[in-house]
């Protein structure tokens, strides 16, 4: 191998530039060379690429985004899209891929794999931590700490007009965002997509909260929560049912997907570079890097896609005892 591509797909996360600077450097100092892709595949396919060198990659460990942009691309879910881009990839004389992104990012490896045989790892990024084989997505942590603080903001003007907020965060298909946040900024009830804990309880919940004397309640959803209705549901249905709180809404959007990336997720982003380069270097393709049990291992892509990213059911008895 002489000359690895690097690109970002799919949704941005924080600490996906600390990624792509990795890899460059794991490049230079594996004497490769490497190349930066513009917009994921929409970019590969029209031959956007930047030579990058170790000094190329400077300043850009705390930002926040990619400075390589990402881009969602319908063209290369075609034969055809992933055949110019095949064309682009060997007129640059490109022998091998990085790719950073989400699950759909490495199904669009996967596939441009058995089509071209053309090696690929993948480093996963994306804020939600919902991928197979991995303990930590890039940009989680920094995601829980951005929602974490936004909530104490919120939790300040909610105690001060005895208020009751529903917050909306993201997590389409898990609750891991929702369950650890909901934890960290101690909100009363936390709904998530795996679990149904009922309108009943909701409101047994906020009931008890208010006779023992509490003088705001933070509920925090899930976007995908299992219960089936919208923060401004729930709030109406609470409206309804409940004339004891002042409630309001807040959903927090996607600044959640925003701001610098942690120490933790810089530290990631640096070991997943260097292990992809290796692997790469090895001759292995077709994996995922991933941290479990704090070490940096690889599971296959298929693997990755097609398993589910498990919730800690210990969480949520801890956060049950927590909102006593
Ligand atoms: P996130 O989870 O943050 O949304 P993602 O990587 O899952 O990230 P997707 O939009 O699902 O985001 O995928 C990114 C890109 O990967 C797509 O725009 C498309 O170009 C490519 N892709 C996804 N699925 C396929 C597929 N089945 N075949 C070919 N390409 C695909």
């Amino acid at each position: 191998i002489n000359k690895i591509g690097v690109f970002t797909s799919g949704g941005d996360s924080p600490g996906m530039n600390a990624a792509v600077r990795s890899v460059v450097r794991a490049c230079a100092y594996h004497n490769i060379e490497c190349v930066g892709i513009y917009r994921g595949y929409e970019g590969m396919i029209d031959g956007d690429f930047i030579t990058m060198d170790a000094r190329s990659v400077k300043g850009i460990i705390n930002k926040g985004g990619t400075i390589l942009k990402s881009a969602r691309s319908k063209e290369f879910r075609t034969k055809e899209g992933r055949a110019k881009a095949h064309e682009q990839l060997v007129k640059a004389g490109i022998d091998a891929l990085v790719v950073i992104g989400g699950d759909g990012s490495f199904t669009g490896a996967m596939i441009f794999n058995q089509e071209y045989g053309f090696p690929v790892m993948g480093i996963p990024g994306t804020i939600d931590n919902d991928i197979f084989g991995t303990s930590h997505t890039l940009g989680y942590d920094t995601a829980l700490n951005t929602v974490v603080e936004a909530i104490d903001k919120i939790r300040d003007t909610a105690s001060s007009h005895n208020r009751l907020f529903f917050v909306e965060v993201m997590g389409r298909d898990v609750g891991h965002i929702a369950l650890n946040v909901g934890i960290g900024a101690g909100a009363e009830e936390i709904l998530i997509p795996e679990e149904d804990l009922g309108l009943d309880r909701l409101l047994d919940s906020l009931r008890r909260s208010k006779q023992s004397g509490k003088s705001s309640s933070i509920v925090v959803v899930a976007e995908g929560d299992k219960i089936g209705k919208s923060v401004f549901e729930l709030k109406d249905y609470v409206d309804e049912n409940m004339s004891e709180y002042e409630v309001r809404v807040s959903v927090l959007g996607h600044m959640q997907r925003g701001g610098a990336p942690s120490c933790f997720d810089r530290v990631l982003a640096s070991r997943m570079g260097v292990k992809a380069v290796e692997c790469l270097l090895e001759g292995k393709s077709n994996f995922m890097v991933g941290l479990n049990n704090d070490i940096i291992d690889i599971t296959p892509f298929d693997q990755a896609v097609k398993g589910k990213s498990k919730i800690n059911m210990e969480l949520l008895r801890v956060s049950d005892i927590m909102s006593i």
